[in-house]
């Protein structure tokens, strides 16, 4: 009677790994009858993608490699929907504390508690002030481009922005002014990068990065162009900044890489400081405009002892 009135979905698997018996939460679960079930395996019901984690687990459990196991994978359910189960199984022994043969396998729905992780995952990528992507998804997006251009042996760029003479905006409108200022120029930022796979982000307090994947540097001369205008044409008041005419401004540093050594996965800093050393030449070049570092080449030394 408790298993039959049970949320979560009660199963045993028989010696041959199929299906013995099926509480009735199988309905809400799986959206089918229990009978529809018996006498197949679990794993025929999950998605593709997820069944070699199954056959993984699958193989420790019935080999007695491990006693029992947690795994979450998605299942179809009969009407088409997708669900997430946690799936808990464990190895039955009988009163005598000796193994049966069988398996006990309790599952409940967690679809809302992924959807929940999933949403909390995204927020914790976006900046709160300007609703881009922070500093975290920056490292991760860059770490994934680097990764990306390695493997597609196509250009990476990188700009970084900082705006000019914002202190001076802070002392004269206010540092709420400020804000909204940033959260501005942050959206004009974002709407410059077009192409899907461009991530713009908050790099840090007032500075602003882009990635451009699969761009040159006459590319992301492009985009910065664009972006200088796109502040520009925001128009918004700073009569302490002289090089935007008495407007907000920013200036841009640029990097472009090419990377064709696989040793060099972990040197895409190297792309952040040139950006880095760039953006403090368009400072010093007075502002309002932007920079261009030389071109990163990242190439396998050639080696003789090896052949060439
Ligand atoms: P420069 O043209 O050389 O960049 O001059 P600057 O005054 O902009 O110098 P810097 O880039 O070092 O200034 C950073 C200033 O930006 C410091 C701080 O007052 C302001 N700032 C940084 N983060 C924020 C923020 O989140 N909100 C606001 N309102 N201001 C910020
Ligand atoms: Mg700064
Ligand atoms: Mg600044």
């Amino acid at each position: 009677m408790l298993m039959h009135n049970s949320h979560d979905m009660i199963m045993r698997l028989n010696k041959d790994i199929r299906l013995s018996y099926i509480s009735p939460a199988c309905l809400q679960i799986f959206g089918r009858p229990p009978e529809e079930m018996l006498g197949r395996k679990l794993k025929d019901y999950a998605l593709e993608e997820d069944k070699p984690l199954l056959t993984e687990r699958g193989k420790k459990l019935f080999s007695g490699q491990t006693e029992s196991d947690t795994s979450c994978f998605r299942i179809l359910r009969a009407d088409g929907a997708i669900r997430w189960v946690e799936v808990n199984t464990r190895a039955e022994r009988d009163l005598k504390g000796n193994l049966t043969g069988h398996f006990v396998i309790i599952a409940r729905d967690v679809t809302r508690h992924r959807e929940l992780e999933a949403q909390l995952d995204a927020l914790a990528r976006i900046d709160a002030l300007t609703g881009i992507a922070n500093r975290r998804a920056f490292d991760e997006a860059l770490e994934r481009a680097w990764r990306g251009a390695l493997r597609s042996q196509l250009p990476l760029s990188l700009l970084l922005l900082d705006f000019d003479n914002f202190k001076k905006y802070n002392d004269t409108y206010g540092h709420q002014a400020g804000d909204d200022c940033l959260r501005r120029g942050a959206g004009a930022v974002a709407g410059s990068a077009k192409r899907p796979a461009d991530l713009a982000a908050r790099y840090g307090g007032e500075e602003l990065a882009v990635i451009l994947p699969e761009t040159d540097g006459t590319g992301a001369v492009d985009v910065a162009t664009r972006i200088l205008a796109a502040v520009r044409d925001l128009q918004i008041p700073h009569e302490q900044n002289p090089p935007g005419g008495g407007f907000v401004s920013v200036s841009i540093g640029i990097a472009s890489a090419m990377i064709h050594d696989p040793a060099a996965v972990s040197t895409q800093a190297a792309l952040v400081d040139a950006a880095d050393r760039a953006l403090y030449r368009a400072k010093s070049q007075g502002r309002n405009g932007l920079a261009m570092a030389p071109p990163i080449l990242v190439a396998p030394k050639f080696d003789l002892a090896a052949g060439g």
